[in-house]
Order: structure tokens, then sequence, then C-alpha cells
């Protein structure tokens, strides 16, 4: 990894946004040659130990197949910031990075309309520009325009759990507990062939699954000597099996006396994931396929992938390059495009 750590800025700087010409070509060369490869391709290339928990397992959480070629990009990606600046969890929860963003914008004189669902454009008048933070089906019926999302395309789904536990998930590998985010799998042919079953159609028995454990480091979530933890693994979009017991199974698994610290569970299959958030559909929450052709025109083309063809509105989701995740990028690539239009107009 180091010399992929080490070029971290010029790395993130080129691949956190649309398709464009490398500033450093060097180190995007080093990047780009190991991030087309397929999960596997270059998990096989590691030491037996990476193999598995820290190659294939970054693919997988993102939902992509770990044969798939240009599956280790994202991964990569993961892993290199993991490396260079860490996995942060905000303290108290998701929704105070809402709340800071919202306190910011207030500030600045602008105002947040809450829980009004957007059904067409015709319902924002009055506006220059319009930047839409929903996925490319929605934008379809919104902008009333399918032509140019037909060939886009949604991931797997996820079955989601939320936990409060009496004590500390009690992992086998200690060092487990001082993680964050713990990847559940086993080995790297266990998660690939899960991952491939879902991607099948199928619910595999051992599911891969994505375990977080905030309050083991953020205490303002749970009473003193409580935890919460919350995991999800992928299943195919839409599905509405239960996968409850196969989740607990494998987490017991790698975790001896896990089922006897719940205290009270919560699972949400696809259909309450979209119903959460319209954004998720068929309880994708990467905001579409991750494949070699959306991972740079999401969802329309490589070089324009946040205007619309309609003047004035654009698309600044986790559908539009680079991808999902709580990085802002889609919604700072957008917003340049806008301004550029609203200089000429
Ligand atoms: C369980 C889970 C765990 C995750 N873990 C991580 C993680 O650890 N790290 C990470 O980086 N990312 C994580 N993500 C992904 C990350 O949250 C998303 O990629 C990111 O929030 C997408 O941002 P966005 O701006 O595209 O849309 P969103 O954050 O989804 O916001 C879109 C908003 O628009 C609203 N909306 C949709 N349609 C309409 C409409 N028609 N009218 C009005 N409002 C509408 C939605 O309700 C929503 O509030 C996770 C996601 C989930 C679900």
């Amino acid at each position: 990894m180091s010399p992929l750590v080490r070029d971290w800025e010029t790395i993130a700087r080129g691949v956190m946004g649309p398709l464009r010409l490398p500033r450093n070509p060097i180190a995007m060369g080093r990047f780009g040659l190991r991030a087309m490869r397929s999960a596997r391709g270059f998990a096989n290339a590691g030491c037996d130990r990476a193999r598995a928990g820290v190659v294939c397992g970054h693919c997988g959480a993102l939902g992509y197949a770990a044969g798939v070629q240009g599956s280790a990009a994202a991964g990569l990606m993961l892993q290199i910031a993991g490396h260079a600046v860490g996995w942060p969890l905000p303290r108290g929860g998701a929704q105070s990075i809402t709340d800071a963003m919202v306190s910011y914008l207030e500030s600045l004189g602008g105002e947040v309309v809450t829980g009004v669902r957007v059904e067409s454009l015709e319902e924002l008048p009055g506006v220059g520009v319009a930047l839409l933070d929903v996925g490319a089906r929605q934008l379809a019926s919104i902008a009333g325009d399918a032509q140019s999302w037909r060939l886009f395309r949604y991931g797997p789904g996820v079955f989601k759990m939320d936990w409060a536990l009496e004590g500390p998930i009690p992992w086998s590998a200690l060092d487990c507990s001082f993680a964050g985010t713990v990847h559940v799998g086993g080995t790297l042919e266990e998660i690939a062939a899960a991952e491939a079953a879902v991607w099948r159609g199928e619910h595999p028995e051992r599911p891969f699954v994505l375990v977080a454990q905030p309050s083991m480091f953020d205490d303002t979530r749970a009473p003193q000597l409580r935890h919460v933890a919350w995991a999800y693994c992928h299943v195919p979009n839409g599905s509405d099996f239960d996968m409850t017991e196969r989740i607990e199974n494998q987490i017991e698994r790698f975790a001896p006396g896990f089922r006897e610290r719940i205290l009270a569970r919560s699972v949400m299959k696809t259909s309450d994931i979209e119903d959460y958030n319209a954004n998720y559909v068929g309880g994708d929450i990467a905001g579409g396929a991750n494949t070699l052709r959306q991972l740079f025109a999401r969802p329309v083309s490589a070089f324009s992938p946040y205007r619309t063809p309609i003047e004035g509105v654009y698309l600044c989701s986790a559908s539009t390059p680079p991808g999902a995740g709580v990085h802002g990028m889609c919604g700072y690539w957008a917003a340049l495009d806008a301004l550029k239009w609203l200089r000429t107009h």
C-alpha cells in the first residue's frame, strides 16, 4: 500500500469526480493499473492475511462482484483512505453531519424545507437552476424524460439490522474490538462466493456482513456499559427475504456469545430501505450498480454526468460520479457545472 498511500492526495483528486485527463499520470497510472483489475485478481496478488479481510471485504462492502473487471477500484480507494486518513465516525451519529451542514447553509441565508416529496419539476417554480439529489430512476419520473436513463442499472439491495446490546460484541479476534467497522465473511473465497450468489439472484447461507460498532468509540450512542451495533448484507435487488438468522449466525461464528448480548433488534428489508429513502431503489444504497461503465458514466455520459437534457436541471446524487459515500463530491461537481451555466444565462 505504501506508494499508493504516499500519493493519496493526488489519487483522491483524480478519482473523486468525473473522468478527466490525470494531472499526475505516474501516480494515477500506479493506481489505475491496480484499480482496473477484478477485486479477486487483485486480492490474489496479496499475502494470505490481507486477501480476504482487507481487499475483497472492501469491494464487497460496496456491492461489487469480486470477479468483475474494475471491481478493485472503489475497494482500493477506501483502503488507501483508511491508511492515509482513517475512517471517521461522526460523534452523535450521521445526523450530526446533516445538522452541521444545515446550520452552515442557514448562516448563509439558505432555507431547508422538509417533509415534501417532489413529484414533478413544475413544483419548483421560479428557480433559475435546480440540483436534484435523487436517483437516476426518480429523475426520469420527476423530469418526465425516461430516454437518457434507460441504460442505467441498479445493483444489489441491502438487508439491514440494528441491535441494542448488553455489552460489546465478543469478537474472538481481539483486534476487531478496536475497529469501527468489521467486515465479517471468512476467507476471500467465501466472501466472493456470497457476493456472486447475490448477483445471481440468490440469498447466501453465509452472507458477507458489514458490521459497525460506533458505541465502542462514541459514548453518546448508548447508555453507560450498553452498546449498539448495526450491520447489513447484500441481497438481490427488491428481495423480501428475511436474513436475520443468517446475519446473526455469521456474527456468532466469529463472536461466540453475541446472541446472548442482544437486548433488542430492528430489521429493514429492501422495501423498508426504499420507503426510508426513495433514492435506494430496490434497497440499492449505492445509487446504481457499480459496473465498469457506470464507474464513470453515471448515469448519462462520461463527459457531463451531472447535466441533464433539461436546461438548468442537474443531478447531484450518488447516481453521479464518484458514486456513493459521505464525501459530498457529487454535489461539488454538479454545483461547478451549474455555476458555469448560470454565468452564461
Ligand atoms: C445503512 C447505510 C450505511 C452506509 N454507510 C456508509 C459509510 O459508512 N460511509 C459512507 O461514506 N457512506 C455510507 N453510506 C452511503 C451514503 O449514506 C450515501 O452514499 C450518501 O448519503 C448518498 O448521498 P446523496 O446525496 O446521493 O443522497 P441521500 O443522502 O440519500 O439524500 C437524498 C435525500 O433526498 C430525499 N429525496 C429523494 N427523493 C425525493 C423526492 N422526490 N422529493 C424530495 N426529497 C427526496 C431523500 O429522502 C434523502 O433525504 C451508507 C448508506 C446506508 C443506507
